[in-house]
């Protein structure tokens, strides 16, 4: 059976990049239904938070992605990885180096210098056990350095990128296991053997993570094999770039799924656009579709392996068809808190609510459009400078005067559209002006701006609340 994880570090709110994973790992476990699994990665104890975890909960269940099991915590785990990396040092595998940070610099900089690549030059591969007290003995302390041979050879088929290769050499020397401690300790247990452990653990088949990790692949697979654990397969999703080209970084205004939260986007259709991050569909199919839909057809075989240009068009044009798509008792529902939170109270008839989501949602592309384009139906609006401009034309006062008349007489209850209609033209014949010039001008009276939704029913929705007359006096005035 396959099993996938998702492997996040708490040390951040959820980010993009997680979240585009979390995507991968979810299709591929359902479409294999197979299972999908979380691990905290916890163990940097500075930088992880709590509240970190609970955003990263909080944004996979906002964007649909469920788990199974109770999530792992890897900081609970120390005690396996600690197994671990003495099973290494038993074997030889693994040793402790007594370089201090000062003699590691000094080795860096005379690299630099040279013009070498940065590496770490195996310095104490082979102390004799009088070296080791030599130095215990001065009170340094040592890491532990897992044994990489510059000569291995090391293979693996991705099944995103085919097949890959890459030497020992590539991974700059014997690479530290467990941080600095006293030598007859075994110190804080780092990433690459951490992440091993916990994988084989939990019985992962298939580790699906972003191409920046594929470094730590290949030292990841020389530690399989000194451990003797059976070997997953690997995926290596593209890298998310910005419009530039460039890894999308925090310099791009968001990183967060908190950030395009904020800003109105719905899960639906930032899973969507997570998915189309690197995954293209197959022949027939829309680009707009549900997790559900997407995981029946997802395979490694469409994830591309360059990378990903984030297309902000492309994510407002989902959006907008996540919220096209929405009933008006749900747009309702979800506009109903934003509104309370600017402080406005609907009219306790809850049709003439749901009318008015009747009549913004075909034109919302974010939720938060929902809020500027009902304000007009909540505050009577000041009038910008283009609805003066047009109430100053030739005949658009007369016009509008000619019809609050009308109203005066008859008031409108704002069901009868037809009648509404043809005020509107009795009016423009009234004050001399074509039809269109009344419609405009009251489009400017009653919102206070040219742009704006359907006339007719944005007149009725107002006057259905007693809006129209007020306002139309008011630009007389
Ligand atoms: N904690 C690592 C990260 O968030 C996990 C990488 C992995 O999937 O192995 O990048």
């Amino acid at each position: 059976m396959v099993r996938v994880r998702l492997a996040p570090s708490p040390t951040g709110t959820l980010h993009i990049g997680t979240a585009r994973t979390a995507v991968f790992n979810w299709l591929y476990a359902k479409h294999e239904q197979g299972a999908f699994v979380l691990r905290i990665e916890d163990t940097d104890k500075e930088r992880s938070k709590p509240e970190y975890t609970q955003n990263i909960l909080e944004g996979l269940q906002w964007l649909g992605i469920d788990w199974d099991e109770e999530p792992v915590i890897q900081s609970e785990r120390v005690g396996q990885h600690r197994d671990a990396i003495q099973t290494l040092l038993d074997r030889g595998l693994a040793y402790r180096c007594y370089a201090s940070e000062t003699e590691l610099t000094a080795m860096r900089d005379a690299q630099k210098a040279a013009n070498q690549a940065p590496r770490y030059d195996n310095r104490h591969r082979s102390l004799t056990p009088e070296q080791e007290q030599a130095f215990q003995a001065e009170g340094r302390e040592a890491v532990i350095r897992f044994r990489i041979d510059d000569a291995a050879e090391i293979r693996w088929n991705d099944l995103v990128r085919g097949a890959m290769s890459w030497r020992g050499s590539d991974l700059g020397g014997d690479m530290v296991i467990a941080r600095r401690a006293p030598a007859d300790q075994i110190g804080d247990p780092l990433y690459n053997l951490v992440v091993v452990v916990d994988d084989a653990a939990m019985d992962i088949t298939h580790v699906i993570r972003g191409e920046d990790h594929i470094a730590n692949t290949a030292k990841q697979l020389l530690l399989y094999e000194a451990l003797g654990l059976p070997l997953p397969t690997f995926a290596h999703a593209p890298l998310i770039l910005n419009a530039e080209g460039r890894k999308l970084s925090k310099r791009d205004g968001v990183t967060s799924i908190n950030d395009f939260r904020a800003m109105g986007y719905t899960p639906d259709a930032i899973a969507n656009y997570m998915t189309l991050l690197g995954w293209s569909v197959p022949e027939g199919m829309e680009e707009r579709f549900s997790l559900r839909e997407a995981a029946a057809v997802f395979g490694f075989d469409r994830v591309n392996k360059a990378g990903a240009r984030f297309d902000w068009d492309k994510l407002n044009w989902l959006n907008a068809q996540v919220l096209h798509g929405w009933t008006a008792d749900h747009l309702l529902e979800e506009l109903t808190p934003l509104w309370t939170e600017r402080g406005w109270t609907a009219p306790s008839d809850k049709s003439w609510c749901l009318d008015l989501c009747a009549l913004l949602g075909p034109s919302l592309t974010l939720l938060k459009d929902g809020v500027d384009q009902a304000e007009p139906f909540f505050d009577r609006p000041e009038l910008q400078d283009d609805a003066l401009e047009q109430l100053a034309i030739d005949g658009a006062k007369a016009a509008i005067a000619d019809l609050l008349q009308r109203l005066e007489n008859n008031p409108w209850d704002g069901s009868d559209v037809d009648q509404a209609k043809a005020w509107l033209g009795d009016a423009a014949k009234a004050a001399g002006v074509k039809k269109g010039v009344v419609m405009k001008s009251m489009r400017a009276a009653l919102l206070g701006r040219l742009q704006g939704p359907d006339l007719i029913t944005t007149w009725s929705l107002l006057a259905r609340i007693g809006e129209d007359l007020p306002r139309l006096r008011r630009c007389l005035g």
